[in-house]
């Protein structure tokens, strides 16, 4: 409420007052009071209806032209004008924390739409461009449905159950998968708030993990179907005592298999989750691959394949030892398993202003060029039946891998189908020292 200055009021008073002792002088002298009292009044009447009158017109140039407001108008022109003042902070306030909210939302990579209770958007940012065809503002008043034609969408729209989110593939890009959330707007329930997050990523790697798990369980229960099958026969009344050392050697070869796996397991699960770099030990890497070679010449045996081993380089890597003796071992192990018997794997280790290159090339079967990208993954095998007769766990080349990115280096492999094959881990200029 407007609350008028008593000043104004006094001065108010004293124009009314000044009216009336003018107009009754005025009176007096000519002996016409009355009238000489009501054209005074008049005249104060008429300036208050000039004043009213004027009153948009000062409160939008600020009286700066014609008289001044004087009296209780000027108390109300002062008073109009702090509430216009405040509005006005109030207004810019309001403009610039809207702004803000639409600057932020329009930054959000999820992509956020307004629809109204007939699936029409209202609203939408740039991300719903991308994630959902709705382009604004072109998508304005459009059916959400004809903008992103996808039936289980448009079948969770009509539901009108969104306890959970939806997950479907981006009708404006297929390699997109959006988790969609629809909410109605709180204030506004007739309004639904949808947005949709690209959660490609995080599918694929659920997608892989639940692989993994499959992929792991049939392994274990091959061997454990062999190794229970073999049990069972011994345990039964007419057991041949005559196939019982094979039993036992069969069943001792698939614990084996299943012990190998495990620890594979088990080393791959720890490179995956540590978080911590690897200590920066200064390892001897000519030392370690001169006890890999021997133990390769030993697992080797009557197969006879000629090793060599190529020491170009004094040089030692900044690292982990242990990580990087698996890494070693595994491609040189994983050549041996390739090769022919008697065949040659070469190991070399040098340096250069690139950085530090350990290879191990063998004179094997090869690998066809479309396996090369998949070698890493875990559980990958060219020939899995000749992988495992070999020992071979699927994770060799993954555990690889990871003990190499923890040491920033990279896996090359080259090869050709019939002419051998060579790994090379490249690692970066810093990691070599003296
Ligand atoms: P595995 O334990 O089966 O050897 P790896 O991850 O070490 O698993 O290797 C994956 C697959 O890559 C192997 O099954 C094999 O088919 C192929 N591979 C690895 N090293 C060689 C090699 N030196 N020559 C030919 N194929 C190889």
């Amino acid at each position: 409420m407007m609350s008028v200055m008593p000043n104004h009021w006094q001065e108010e008073l004293r124009l009314l007052l000044g009216t009336v002792l003018i107009a009754s002088l005025a009176g007096i002298f000519t002996g016409l009071l009355l009238p000489c009292l009501l054209l005074g009044l008049s005249v104060y009447l008429g300036w208050h209806l000039y004043q009213l009158a004027r009153l948009p017109h000062l409160l939008r140039h600020d009286g700066q032209d014609g008289p001044r407001p004087n009296g209780l108008w000027k108390g109300i022109v002062e008073e109009i004008q702090a509430l216009q003042l405040s509005d006005g902070n109030r207004y810019r306030e309001l403009s610039y924390q809207l702004e803000r909210f639409r600057d932020t939302v329009n930054t959000l990579p999820d992509a956020v739409i307004i629809l109204d209770t007939s699936g029409r958007v209202e609203w939408s940012n740039p991300s719903a461009g991308s994630l959902l065809n709705s382009i604004w503002p072109d998508s304005q008043g459009r059916l959400l449905s004809a903008l992103a034609p996808d039936p289980v969408l448009g079948e969770y729209l009509a539901k009108g159950d969104f306890s959970m989110p939806l997950v479907i593939t981006s009708p404006a890009n297929k390699a997109i998968i959006l988790s969609v959330f629809i909410a109605p707007l709180k204030h506004e329930a007739n309004r639904l708030l949808l947005v949709a997050r690209d959660i490609t990523g995080q599918y694929y790697l659920d997608a892989t993990r639940r692989d993994f798990v499959a992929n792991v369980s049939h392994e274990l229960r091959t061997p454990l179907t062999v190794i229970s099958g073999l049990a069972e026969q011994l345990n039964a009344d007419e057991a041949d005592l005559a196939t019982l050392p094979r039993s036992i050697e069969l069943i001792l070869q698939q614990a084996r298999r299943m012990s190998e796996l495990v620890a594979d397991l088990l080393t791959l699960s720890r490179l995956e989750t540590q978080q911590e770099p690897v200590h920066d030990e200064r390892v001897p890497v000519a030392d370690i691959l001169k006890i890999i070679a021997e133990e390769a010449r030993a697992l080797s045996g009557a197969a006879q394949h000629v090793i060599q081993l190529d020491i170009c380089s004094p040089d030692r890597l900044r690292g982990n030892p242990a990580e990087l003796r698996t890494a070693f071992s595994n491609l040189v192990t994983n050549a041996i398993k390739h090769t022919p018997n008697q065949s040659e794997v070469r190991i070399r280790w040098q340096t250069d202003d690139q950085g530090a290159h350990l290879s191990v090339t063998d004179s094997g079967a090869g690998i066809a060029p479309r396996h090369i990208p998949r070698l890493t993954e875990r559980l990958y095998r060219v020939d899995a039946s000749h992988s495992r007769d070999s020992g071979g766990t699927g994770l060799g080349l993954a555990i690889v891998k990871h003990a190499l990115e923890r040491h920033e280096a990279e896996l090359e492999i080259i090869s050709t189908v019939g002419g051998g094959s060579t790994f090379i881990c490249h690692f970066p200029p810093e990691r070599v020292t003296s």
